[in-house]
């Protein structure tokens, strides 16, 4: 049994100066003090630190965490020792001495936790370390890194499977913020978890409202957001490339907005620097990639603004859950249109890796469109996706303002016709804006040049506008009814098209919100 002064309720107070568990923070904590292990998945900002923090500090032995997050180590440590808690790391980042002096620490017991990179545990000396100190428990923290896409540190997790057979007889927690159940069971197996206990948080964020709009004039949109409902806000925009993050970066900054620009590309002072201000300042917007954010604990962040459309719905989770930690009210907006999708479409078909990674990876952007697409409630959507079932939340755009669905199935056939004849032309490249002058008749110097007032479909769409083809092209890509192929962004027709224009397969769109008067205006003539 435990001391009584060590009780985890009483180091919560003692140590860390809370006064009650959030969620499922005491169960976890009392399952491995008791020596269990465990799978927790916990969405960001939930408090998954403490999970194997206390239970460190409860058991005899120094805690051993795993953490990919380098650039934190220090900062956590920092944070620890100011509570009192003796911690140390080790990681590529260090000097020898220093190296020198955690190890002796750890050897003589004087360490409540530890921090580790995970290629440090492929290290043979690193391991010989660890069987001459005392070890209380491992902690796997970020454990989806394990999973099969997309993740650097894949090999040197894949190699944490080796703790259990090393050190049968330590508890073993792995956390991570993002999993469905198909990574949760990855996890389990690729660890050797299989006798861990999960405990799967709700991933509900109802502080969160939802929203994603059609991408127009994404700076005016963006203006508008932040005049509109955050002025004076703390936020963070994402952008896909560093270029577009130093452009918006300089927009904003031009609009009288203290907007910082962070970015891999940025050199390490410049990218410490501004991150420091935005924790510190109030009201400071990062304009970022996905670079940005992991391991940031900045409570008031107001708005999450995404001027690109997210590769998958975890990675939009992950970077929406950064606003609002401190359970007020908090935007997660997204504009995305057309382009976004041909150039996803596009990135995924060029990249390098094997058919089963593409398909991985064209899998995770379908989710993505699934979910800007709808017209169901964003957050039972998104929920749904985590395996978790929800009601509609009644605070998100579509549950505010249901939007409008359409018979699309004539609007479609007329876009694949279309399509149909033009892949006749193959060598060429037509990209939407083509299909779009096509529809509308008009007689541009690119239709004339290809004899494209010649075909039967010249003209068969003025009863639509510029804007709506684009939305009907961006749909029917997002349902599968049309892919981009190459390098150039072309279209081509899907199995799933034919059952269009030859089965009598009807097509359900969504309509978008109207626009302003002012953007409405590019209507064919
Ligand atoms: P995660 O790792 O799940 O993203 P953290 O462990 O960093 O989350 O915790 C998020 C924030 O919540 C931190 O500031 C942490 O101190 C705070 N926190 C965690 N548990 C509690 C609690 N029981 N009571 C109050 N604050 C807590
Ligand atoms: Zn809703």
């Amino acid at each position: 049994m435990l001391p009584v002064a060590t009780q985890p309720i009483e180091v919560l107070n003692r140590v860390f100066g809370y006064d009650a568990f959030r969620g499922e923070q005491a169960e976890i904590i009392d399952h491995v003090t008791g020596g269990g292990d465990a799978l927790v998945l916990m969405p960001t900002g939930g408090g998954k630190s403490l999970c194997y923090q206390i239970p460190a500090l409860a058991r005899p032995g120094v805690g051993v965490v795993v953490s990919p997050l380098i650039a934190l180590m220090q900062d956590q440590v920092d944070a620890l020792r100011a509570l009192g808690v003796r911690a140390g790391f080790l990681n590529s980042t260090q000097g020898p001495e220093e190296r020198r002096e955690t190890e002796a620490a750890f050897v003589a017991g004087e360490l409540d936790l530890l921090y580790l990179a995970p290629e440090r545990l492929r290290v043979e000396s690193t391991l010989r370390l660890l069987d001459r100190g005392s070890i209380a428990l491992f902690a796997i923290d970020e454990a989806h890194c394990v999973a099969q896409w997309g993740h650097d540190f894949r090999p040197d997790y894949l190699a944490l499977s080796e703790l259990h057979q090393r050190w049968p007889d330590i508890p073993r927690i792995a956390l991570t913020a993002t999993a469905t159940e198909a990574t949760r069971t990855e996890i389990a197996a690729r660890l050797d978890l299989t006798e861990a206990r999960h405990f799967v948080a709700s991933f509900d964020r109802p502080n969160i409202q939802y929203r994603i709009e059609p991408k127009n004039e994404p700076r005016r949109q963006l203006i508008e957001l932040l005049k509109n409902e955050h002025a004076g806000d703390a936020g963070i925009v994402y952008c896909l490339s560093r270029a577009s993050v130093e452009k918006t970066a300089e927009f904003l900054t031009g609009q009288g907005y203290p907007a910082l620009p962070y970015h891999a590309g940025l050199d390490a002072r410049t990218r410490s620097e501004n991150q420091a201000r935005f924790l510190r300042e109030d009201g400071v917007i990062m304009v970022a990639t996905i670079a940005f954010g992991m391991g940031i604990d900045k409570p008031d962040v107001r708005f999450v603004a995404h001027l690109d459309l997210p590769k998958s719905v975890e990675g939009y989770y992950q970077e929406t859950g950064r606003a609002g930690r401190d359970g007020l009210p908090s935007t997660a907006w997204l504009a995305y249109g057309l382009a976004d999708v041909v150039q996803q479409r596009k990135m995924i078909n060029d990249s390098d890796g094997d058919l089963a990674h593409r398909r991985r990876l064209s899998q995770h952007l379908d989710a993505m469109l699934a979910l800007c697409e709808t017209v169901e409630c964003r957050r039972t959507q998104l929920l749904a996706y985590f395996g978790q079932a929800g009601e509609p939340c009644g605070n998100c755009d579509t549950c505010l303002t249901p939007p409008e669905t359409w018979d699309g199935t004539v609007a479609a056939q007329k876009v694949l016709s279309t399509v149909y004849r033009l892949d006749k032309e193959r060598r060429q490249r037509f990209g939407a804006g083509q299909i779009v002058d096509i529809l509308l008749g008009r007689r541009t110097p690119k239709v004339e040049q290809f004899s494209h007032d010649q075909l039967s479909v010249f003209g068969v769409g003025t009863e639509l506008t510029e804007a709506d083809w684009r939305t009907v092209i961006r749909q029917l890509l997002a349902q599968g009814l049309l892919a981009v192929e190459g390098t150039y962004q072309t279209f081509l027709l899907t199995e799933l098209s034919r059952g269009v224009l030859y089965e009598n397969r009807t097509v359900s769109l969504r309509r978008d919100p109207p626009r302003q008067a002012k953007s409405r205006s590019r209507t064919s003539s």
